[in-house]
This record gives structure tokens, C-alpha cells and sequence, in this order.
């Protein structure tokens, strides 16, 4: 037996598929793929953590008698010259359903048979469905039916198969980050700590995470999103750690809303493209308004400071996602996918079901969405999130000197003209006001 071990969004030796089901020789692999990467600004953050976390990827196979060899190029390719060069068996993979991953596996499930795992979530979708074998569309239902997870106290974890032996390949050979066409990026500092670290750290804030995380300036939640996206730890490892802990509920409550959000993508694929409700809106095309969202230039600190920070760092907490979101959807009535494709490019936790689902949920046109006429005000969302001006004035650094009232006031700031800020691009209650009555046609 003969067998490729191809990670993806799995980087890492603990319960890990691949390496549980992997026998005989194996060849683990991982491909810088050119398809995506081409699309990429050369000072992506993204691929300096990817590389890093795959570089040591390859030292933790090579602690266990294995190793990882290292490609640069269109993944058919390369199955296609590995085929004709060595005529594997299998190729052991884990999911991945974006249309992209989709169309991508199915040229190499041509080439070359492919055995797929759902590891890197709790379930695999097909194992919550409605008495009628259709799935949920709304989160409450769908979590309720999985109980049986978290009342468990433990959910089982992939062990290390012992029948894997290192094929033999010339795995010294690898592209540098250069190579790949990129530059180096000095990575925000929680990035360079394993996930076991920042689990560990998380601990002792699960009794304030529910408030918490919605304060901007506070350091509530585990930010372990990026780990996850690339699988450097499996979601059953926090499950299993977390789930015990008296207070750790409504954290794994939102663990489970990132599994509704893929559960969504894997039976809804056209929600990638479409509004999940079928809903038809004509939203606004105007490319100015998009411009002056994306760069923070709107004229309302709380979202300026925002889209600058996540400019900035590629990060941004969970209640300013939404606050953004619903701006752009509601009060500048753009489309979603807009903003959905610009998170696409700065998040540095960016994973397509998530986003997607979320964008879908704040533009009240997904599974279980926001209420159409629950538009989030900006100014009252700063008032009680960000009260002393904290988090606005660390990024807009013009405003400092502004008395805090006057940031959580439309146009409060703009009666200074001194200050050289933004004006307002529309009007907080007409415009929402505005969106509530094209959502209602
Ligand atoms: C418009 C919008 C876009 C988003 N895009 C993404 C994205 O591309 N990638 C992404 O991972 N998350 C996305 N989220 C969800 C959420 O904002 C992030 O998961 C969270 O801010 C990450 O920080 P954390 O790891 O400290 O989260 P914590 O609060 O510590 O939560 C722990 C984990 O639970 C999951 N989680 C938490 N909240 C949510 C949520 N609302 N929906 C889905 N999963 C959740 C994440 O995997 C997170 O790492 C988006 C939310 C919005 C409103």
C-alpha cells in the first residue's frame, strides 16, 4: 500500500485523520497551491503563518519517523507528474466544500482514488438532520439536536497508526517563502504561540467571555480562529478541554456556530453566491461609498476605526464584524458579497463558511439572519461597547484630543473642522429607515 497524506486545513500531528488511517508507505504532502496564491498581495500575513506553521508541521513528522514534502504549483499537476512517477494507491485528504476545494477535488479524485475525512470539525453534516432527512436552517434546532455532543464528556480523538512507514522522496527539497513570491511579515504576537499555549491562557477568561468579548478594547476571547482555520488544533481537542468547565457553555455554544455556518456551505453550496433565502434585493452599486467602507474613511469612527484596524492587522472581534457588516449591508445598502469578498482578503482567520454564513447573517439574507429591521446603530453600539473611546482612539489616532460623547454622536466629530475627519456618507436613521422599506417589498 502506497499512500499520499495531503493536509490542507489539518496542520498538525494530533488527532489528526490522516494520520490514524495512514498505512503502508506514505508520502505527506502539502501544496502551496498557485490558484490561490496568485490572487494574494506579496505581503499576505497569511502565507508567512502558513509557511511557518507548515515548516514546523514537517519537524513534528519528522519527530515520528516521518516527513513532509514541500510543492509550489497547481495541485493537478502535481498529482498528475506523482502518479506517473510512483502510482499511488490512495490519497487520504481531509473535506473542504467551498467551490473552489470542490472543483479542485474532483480533477484529482480523476487522477488518483481519494479517501476523504470530516476532521476538521465535530460532526460531519450528514450526522444532524431533521426527522425528515432534510438539514436544520436554523441554529437552535440544529444545536439542541446535537446534545448528545455536549453533554459527553469527552469526544473520541484520532490516535497515531503504527503502521505508517516514510516513503522514500527527496523531502530536503522545499521553496523558501521567497521562492513562493512572497515577503516575510512580522505576525501579531499571539500568532507565534501554539494553540495549546493560547487554550491554556483562555482558561481563566471563560468566566468573563460572554460579556467580555464584546468589549472592544478588552482581551476576552481565545483568539484561537486562525489555529483553527488551519487546523493546527482539531476542534475536538478545545471541546474536550472546554466542555468540562462548569462556565465553558456558551463558548462551545459558539464552536457550534462556526459547525452550523460549514454544516450550511456543505448542504446549501450556492449560498457561496446567493442570498440563502432566495430573498431578491437590489442593492446599491455604489463604488464610492465601497471605497470609503474599505479604506475607514466613512465618517463614523466606530466603523472607520475598524476597517483601519482591520487593514492594519488583519483582525477584527466578532461584535465589530457585525457592526461593520450591518453598515455596509443596511445603512450603505451594498451587497454582502462586497464585503464578504473583502473580508476574503485582509481576515487572517478568513475560512470561506464562516465568512460567508455571517456576511449572510448581518445582511439578513441567510440561515437563521439578523431580522432585516434590526439594523445595528453605530454610534449607540460604540456608546456601550467602547464607552470611553478606547479602541477608537488607539486606531484614529486624529481623534484623540475628542471628547469621547462627541465619537458615539453622529456628526459629532465633523463640527471640528480642524480635525480633517471624514464627512458622513449618509444619514444613520434615513438610511436604515431606507433599507427597512426595500427589505419589506
Ligand atoms: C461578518 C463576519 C465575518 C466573519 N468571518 C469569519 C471568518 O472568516 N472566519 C472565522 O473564523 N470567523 C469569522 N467570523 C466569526 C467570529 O467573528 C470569529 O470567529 C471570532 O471573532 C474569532 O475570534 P476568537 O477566535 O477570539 O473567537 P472566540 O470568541 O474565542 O470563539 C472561539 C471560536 O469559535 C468560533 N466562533 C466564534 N464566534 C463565531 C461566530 N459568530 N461564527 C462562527 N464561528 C464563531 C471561531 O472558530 C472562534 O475561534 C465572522 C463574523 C462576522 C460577523
Amino acid at each position: 500500500m502506497k499512500q499520499i497524506l495531503w493536509f490542507r486545513r489539518d496542520l498538525r500531528i494530533t488527532d489528526s485523520a490522516l494520520l490514524c488511517y495512514g498505512k503502508g508507505e506514505v508520502l505527506p504532502i502539502f501544496i502551496f497551491d498557485t490558484n490561490i496564491l496568485n490572487k494574494l498581495a506579496k505581503d499576505d500575513k497569511r502565507v508567512t503563518f502558513i509557511y511557518q506553521s507548515v515548516l514546523k508541521l514537517k519537524g513534528q513528522l519528522q519527530n515520528i519517523g516521518l516527513d513532509l514534502a514541500i510543492f509550489h504549483g497547481n495541485p493537478k499537476d502535481i498529482f498528475e507528474l506523482l502518479q506517473k512517477k510512483y502510482n499511488f494507491d490512495e490519497v487520504l485528504c481531509s473535506c473542504d466544500f467551498d467551490s473552489y476545494a470542490r472543483k479542485r477535488d474532483s480533477e484529482i479524485e480523476r487522477i488518483v482514488p481519494m479517501r476523504r475525512f470530516y476532521d476538521s470539525y465535530l460532526i460531519h453534516p450528514n450526522e444532524a438532520l431533521k426527522n425528515d432527512g432534510t438539514p436544520y436552517k436554523v441554529f437552535t434546532p440544529f444545536y439542541k439536536s446535537l446534545f448528545y455532543l455536549w453533554k459527553s464528556k469527552k469526544l473520541e480523538q484520532f490516535t497515531l497508526s503504527q503502521e505508517m512507514t516514510q516513503f522514500s522522496y527527496q523531502y530536503e527539497r522545499f521553496p523558501t517563502l521567497e521562492d513562493l513570491g512572497f515577503l516575510k511579515q512580522t505576525l501579531p504576537d499571539f500568532l507565534e504561540k501554539d494553540a495549546s499555549v493560547l487554550l491554556e491562557e483562555f482558561i481563566p477568561k471563560l468566566e468573563n467571555y460572554q460579556e467580555g468579548r464584546d468589549y472592544f478594547s478588552l482581551d476576552a476571547t481565545s483568539k484561537l480562529s486562525v489555529h483553527l482555520r488551519f487546523g493546527l488544533i482539531s476542534p475536538r481537542e478545545i471541546f474536550n478541554r472546554i466542555n468540562p468547565i462548569e462556565n465553558g457553555v456558551f463558548f462551545i455554544r459558539e464552536l457550534f456556530w462556526r459547525e452550523f455556518y460549514s454544516y450550511i456551505l456543505y448542504h446549501y453550496p450556492q449560498s457561496e453566491f446567493e442570498n440563502f433565502n432566495q430573498k431578491k434585493i437590489i442593492w446599491s452599486q455604489n463604488s464610492d461609498h465601497f471605497k470609503a467602507w474599505c479604506e475607514g474613511n466613512t465618517g463614523v469612527p466606530i466603523i472607520d476605526a475598524s476597517m483601519r484596524y482591520l487593514n492594519l492587522t488583519g483582525l477584527m472581534s466578532n461584535r465589530l464584524r457585525m457592526i461593520v457588516a450591518s453598515y455596509l449591508t443596511k445603512n450603505l445598502f451594498l451587497p454582502w458579497e462586497w464585503g464578504e469578498q473583502y473580508f476574503a482578503l485582509k481576515l487572517l482567520d478568513y475560512d470561506a463558511s464562516s465568512n460567508i454564513g455571517s456576511w449572510q447573517w448581518g445582511a439578513s439574507t441567510g440561515a437563521d439572519s439578523v431580522p432585516y429591521f434590526r439594523v445595528f446603530n453605530p454610534y449607540t453600539q460604540s456608546a456601550k461597547f467602547d464607552k470611553d473611546g478606547v479602541f477608537i482612539k488607539s486606531v484614529l489616532k486624529e481623534l484623540q484630543e475628542v471628547d469621547s460623547k462627541l465619537l458615539h454622536t453622529e456628526n459629532g466629530v465633523q463640527h471640528n473642522i480642524l480635525l480633517h475627519y471624514p464627512k458622513v456618507l449618509v444619514d444613520i436613521k434615513q438610511s436604515r429607515q431606507n433599507a427597512i422599506n426595500r427589505f419589506k417589498i
